[in-house]
């Protein structure tokens, strides 16, 4: 007989964590978990659901589908400047099948092991596959990288590269198995994205805003750019390419990926010119690159691009240049 729900959560998710969190006083198991929380900090929460045929293919492994649904939570805490500390697990699964749980769940508790977040409880549901974590983290009180923050002659950084994850999603829809090492790192890029969490919290104190890059540089920028009712200039030139991306794209192709293309899970954010020598010695310390590529400027007129829209440039040129839109769900 196939196991009940209660089997089921018990064997695959109330682990005895292998690194004890002192902060948790109840974790899976009763109606709710209980955490403390420091006198100084504030929570940071986010919620991401990933929805079978919307957000994954059914063609993802179970590992890989348990990983990304991690990562793309902590990436919401990482733009934040938070630091990541528990999530629960909403899961709701067609049948109970342990070929798939067993995986599934090793590959989920083994990313929160690396990234030293506890999972304290959740819920487990019959339907449709599909996969919502919520992670809460932590961040000094009022010291968070919020959108609404930036000002205009900040200059606008990108950590990592962009453009990398669409491609290797398109490459990954064509039905392309990675025979060589720049089709592997995209799919890659793709199918395992990196949150870059020491780097929003190294963040708090030096950038102004900040969001983590989920729907494509345009679409996320813009939602800085509206919230600070600023608008901003991006160097095309300067935007940070892999060179995987450059040797399967050409350039025109590889920078409507960086633009339009989404979860790369990068970060991207705003720093006034007097802390980019305090950035400049902050990231010696990480091992993520992060790269100038434009700065924010006053609100366009209306009539000209939008009011909190981007405006392009060339090695410093303007030019006329319009990528598509970033995703969104609602939009055809
Ligand atoms: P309730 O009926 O109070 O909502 P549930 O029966 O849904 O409780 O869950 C029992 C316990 O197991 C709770 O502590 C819940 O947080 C935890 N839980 C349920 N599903 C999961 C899961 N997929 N991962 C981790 N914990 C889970
Ligand atoms: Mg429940």
């Amino acid at each position: 007989m196939a196991m009940g729900e209660f089997d089921l959560i018990k064997s695959y998710f109330e682990q005895p964590q292998i690194r004890q969190d002192d902060s948790v006083q109840l974790s899976i198991g009763d109606d709710c978990a209980l955490v403390s929380i420091p006198e100084d900090c504030w929570l940071a929460i986010t919620t991401d659901t990933m929805v079978e045929h919307t957000h994954f293919l059914p063609s993802i492994s179970p590992q890989d589908l348990a990983y990304k649904a991690v990562a793309t939570n902590l990436s919401d805490l990482a733009s934040m400047g938070a630091q990541p500390k528990w999530v629960s697990l909403a899961l709701t699964l067609p049948k109970v099948d342990e070929n798939w749980l067993e995986p599934f769940s090793q590959s989920l508790l083994q990313t929160l092991k690396d990234y030293n977040v506890t999972l304290i409880g959740g819920d487990t549901t019959k339907g449709g596959l599909s996969v919502t974590i919520t992670a809460q983290g932590l961040v000094e009180k009022g010291k968070a990288l919020c959108r609404h923050q930036a000002k205009v002659g900040d200059w606008i950084y990108v950590s990592g590269t962009l453009g990398d994850s669409a491609a290797g999603l398109q490459q990954i829809l064509s039905g392309k198995r990675a025979v060589n090492f720049d089709e592997e790192f995209l799919q890659q890029r793709h199918l395992r994205p990196t949150p870059r969490i020491a780097l929003g919290q190294a963040l708090v104190g030096i950038a102004n805003a900040a969001i983590d890059l989920s729907d494509g540089l345009n679409s996320d920028l813009g939602h800085i750019l509206k919230r600070s009712q600023c608008a901003a200039e991006i160097d095309l030139a300067r935007l940070p390419l892999s060179p995987s991306l450059l040797n399967l794209y050409d350039r025109t192709q590889a920078e409507q990926f960086a633009l339009s293309g989404g979860e790369d899970y990068e970060l991207c954010f705003t720093v006034p010119p007097e802390n980019q020598l305090l950035l400049e010695s902050k990231l010696k310390n990480l091992d993520v690159p992060c790269r100038c590529i434009g700065r924010v400027v006053p609100a366009f007129e209306k009539e000209k691009c939008g009011q909190f829209s981007i405006r392009f440039l060339r090695d410093g040129e303007p030019i006329d240049y319009s990528p598509n839109l970033g995703f969104d769900h609602f939009k055809e």
